[in-house]
């Protein structure tokens, strides 16, 4: 902990917050500088809320020193985590794409669906069966019947599978189907249902919330990693701004600070980040050369008749396109697709 004291702080303001800190059991270092006083408290920072000295009188600035997430900080394994679904690498050389429509809608949207994003090079194919619509008189998702289809498509191609969780009820049931557990962007702090997937032996695709910080994501995933399930990759799918002309405004900055912050693969939505299939290209060509492990992209057979999100869904001849050009850039940035 580190405590600024204020440019007129008296003496007796300082050792009233060294006081403090040794009844917290600190290790207090004072510097004595000509303007201000630094106080750096060592002991236990987690346990401590620095608005406790914040407020003290005299008291210019106080923070914590170290991050308040432990198993999903970087220094907890340096050299970065590769997540295995299957027979997929996420956070390795391979730039992993996934694609696939935002839902399952039949039995042929989802084959044409896997066929098509296979043919152009995806190796996990995406698919909602329980979808969480803003508004509930949308399309909800097929179920059951959904995540059978998903998994039909995915066996026929050699694909391996994402599908979103909503609530812990149904963790049993996508776990049956779904190699990879998607955890959207509404539910990225229910605690609940991340202790859930904390127990669970299986990856999971953490989204960041509309209005989450990173540091909230890392946070959420520490909830996941902290059931001893470490095989948690986090999204960057756009936050909400004051922007209008974006659906989201798609935080690719978020990829380098995650990376230095964070030892979890990050890839990124460019669908929901824009919500324009003319943006998704420019989107998830620059999340590639930013160092994204992976895309999560929605790819329709016809999405002019999807049931969901069909605006930002491309078309699979567009889709085939940015597949190669994403094959020229990898290797800029020292990958493959
Ligand atoms: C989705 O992937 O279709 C989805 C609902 O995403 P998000 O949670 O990011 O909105
Ligand atoms: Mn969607």
């Amino acid at each position: 902990m580190i405590v600024v004291m204020d440019e007129g702080a008296t003496e007796s303001q300082v050792q009233a917050v060294i006081d403090r800190l040794v009844e917290r059991e600190f290790t207090v270092h004072r510097s004595t500088g000509v303007v201000h006083t630094l106080l750096g408290g060592v002991g236990p920072e987690d346990e401590v809320d620095p608005a406790e000295f914040l407020v003290m009188d005299g008291v210019k600035e106080c923070r914590r020193i170290a991050s308040p997430y432990k198993l999903a900080s970087r220094h907890f394994r340096p050299g970065g985590t590769v997540v295995k679904a299957g027979a997929v690498e996420i956070g390795g050389e391979r730039v992993v794409v996934m694609a696939g429509p935002c839902s399952v809608e039949s039995r042929d949207q989802i084959l044409r669906a896997a066929e098509q994003v296979a043919r152009a090079g995806a190796t996990v194919i995406r698919g909602g069966a329980f979808k969480p619509r803003s508004s509930p008189y949308s399309f909800q998702g097929l179920g059951e019947a959904g995540l059978v289809l998903l998994r039909e498509a995915a066996d026929a191609h050699g694909l391996v599978t994402v599908s979103e969780v909503m609530d812990s009820t149904q963790i049993p049931l996508l776990s049956r189907y779904a190699d990879i557990l998607q955890v959207g962007a509404r539910n990225m702090q229910n605690f609940n249902l991340l202790r859930e997937l904390g127990k669970l032996r299986q990856p999971v695709l953490l989204k960041r919330g509309i209005a989450a910080t990173v540091e909230e994501l890392l946070l959420s995933a520490e909830y996941i990693l902290s059931g001893g399930n470490y095989d948690v990759i986090l999204c960057e799918r756009g936050i909400r701004t004051f922007e209008s002309s974006t659906r989201n405004t798609m935080d690719l900055s978020a990829i380098p600070v995650v990376k230095k912050l964070s030892h979890l693969p990050i890839v990124a939505d460019p669908s929901h980040g824009t919500g324009r299939r003319d943006h998704v290209g420019a989107m998830a060509r620059a999340a590639v050369a930013a160092g994204a492990d992976g895309l999560l992209i929605e790819v329709h057979p016809d999405p002019d008749r999807a049931l969901s999100d069909g605006a930002q869904s491309l078309r699979p001849e567009q889709f085939e396109e940015l597949m190669q050009q994403l094959r020229i850039i990898a290797p800029a940035v020292g990958r493959s697709v």
